[in-house]
């Protein structure tokens, strides 16, 4: 008898430990682990190549593991079909240039991990799987990209730059841009502008330390500038990425055979520029369901307001950005017949740059400045993620995170098709509407 109960005991538990580890298991195993195949779709992967009709895409534990015409595709045992037939699918949007985390409606300074993972929410609705924040950067952002190379992820990726990066002097500025190195940053901001002469520039001593710390610490150098002759000289001092559109003057050849032999690729920031006067009236987006969908009516209502407005009709600087705008615009055509390498950013993130809706306006503005919509699609994308070196994103190839887009139409035919976003995936999980 209590031989038996004890072997009764024991038999419980074991089924105990044995339902445990069932537990266990189907606890740690989330909706994504083993494979998806999205099967039937127009594929663009964000590389130089044609488009595969009829295609499959199938993502294993959160990485994609084949790609090619459905005829060519064995789809894996077990996997979870989704018929995307007539639709098309890219890659997710990568914003070369944002800043995450500080805006809370028309307010900076609310830097917090909440509103970090707000935005970066926003940002993945709108097929934006990826930013690369250019400054203003504080510890939360930096743990969040850490702990972001994980197949449970559903919320946009994040790569910082830390602090923009000022000092008076030499040792200052080296002080600087060791301390961002030392918190881990993917790369060095820093500004050489004057603001439209309101402000005084950095001086070029400065700046040739800052570029060497920076390589020193192994690190990429992002450069906010405006004028032409700053942006030959930085490209000359080794900065590795123009963070904004030369804005003063048309580019010239000097700076095409410059920027092309250097291999430094350059991000126009168009609606950057947009952003500093089109709240002189109400803007024609905010009437947009694509973009009233995500838009806080508080936030419209004081972009509205006449007070508001007419200090922007009388702004000094949205006359100057507005102008600004144009040379910027025909310098994207120039840059781009010139065979420079051009990455999609916005700087979305300050307030009144609406984050996730403006990547679709820079998109495009980049078509209509007379890039066409393939290569803004590259731009998004594949080139975007080169110019970055994220070498495991950008692109639908195996072995890079799935991080895709289905859309209900071809974009590659109406760059404004970028907006029929039917579902957004990151590693592998669909995004929550
Ligand atoms: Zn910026």
């Amino acid at each position: 008898m209590r031989l038996g109960e004890e072997i009764m005991q024991k038999t419980i538990t074991g089924l105990l430990a044995i339902l445990g580890l069932l537990t266990l298991y189907s606890s740690t195993s989330s909706a994504n682990e083993g494979s998806i195949a999205f099967v039937g779709a127009r594929i663009i992967d964000g590389t130089m190549a044609a488009p595969i009709e009829d295609g499959v895409v199938v993502i294993t534990d959160g990485r994609i593991r084949t790609v090619g015409p459905r005829s060519a595709v064995t789809l894996p045992a077990g996997a979870q079909i989704i018929d995307v037939a007539g639709k098309t699918i890219m890659p997710g949007l990568i914003n070369a240039h944002g800043h995450v985390g500080g805006t809370l409606g028309l307010e900076s300074g609310h830097y917090n991990t909440d509103n970090l993972l707000r935005q970066l929410g926003l940002y993945a609705r709108y097929g934006v799987t990826t930013v690369n924040s250019l400054g203003g950067d504080e510890e939360q952002g930096f743990a969040l990209r850490n702990e972001q190379f994980d197949q449970s992820l559903e919320r946009a990726r994040i790569y910082v730059a830390g602090s923009v990066v000022v000092g008076n002097s030499e040792v200052e500025i080296r002080a600087e841009v060791n301390r961002n190195a030392d918190m881990g940053a993917n790369f060095i901001k820093v500004r050489i502008d004057d603001e439209l002469g309101t402000a005084e520039k950095m001086p070029r001593n400065i700046f040739d330390a800052l570029v060497d710390q920076a390589h020193i610490r192994r690190l990429p150098v992002a450069a906010h500038l405006f004028y032409l002759d700053d942006a030959k000289y930085i490209l000359n001092s080794g900065a590795d990425l123009v963070a904004h559109s030369v804005r003063d003057l048309p580019i010239d050849g000097e700076f095409i055979d410059l920027i092309n032999a250097k291999g430094v690729c350059y991000i126009p920031t168009l609606t950057r520029e947009v952003s500093t006067f089109v709240y002189e009236s109400e803007p024609e987006f905010f009437s947009d369901p694509y973009f009233l969908k995500e838009a806080e009516p508080a936030i419209l209502e004081q972009l509205k307001s006449p007070e508001r407005q007419t200090r922007m009709q009388n702004s000094r600087a949205a006359a100057g950005y507005k102008i600004a705008l144009e040379v910027a615009m025909a310098n994207v055509k120039a840059l781009n017949d010139g065979g420079v390498r051009i990455a999609m950013g916005t700087d979305t993130g300050p307030p009144a740059r609406f984050q996730g809706y403006f990547e679709h306006m820079e998109m495009q503005m980049m078509v209509d400045a007379g890039m066409s919509p393939i290569e803004a699609i590259r731009a998004s994308t594949g080139v975007a993620a080169d110019c970055m070196g994220m070498g495991d994103i950008g692109t639908l190839e195996p072995g890079k995170w799935g991080d895709l887009l289905v859309l209900d139409a071809n974009p590659a035919e109406d760059i404004a098709n970028s907006k029929t976003i039917a579902s957004v995936w990151i590693a592998g999980n669909r995004v929550p509407d």
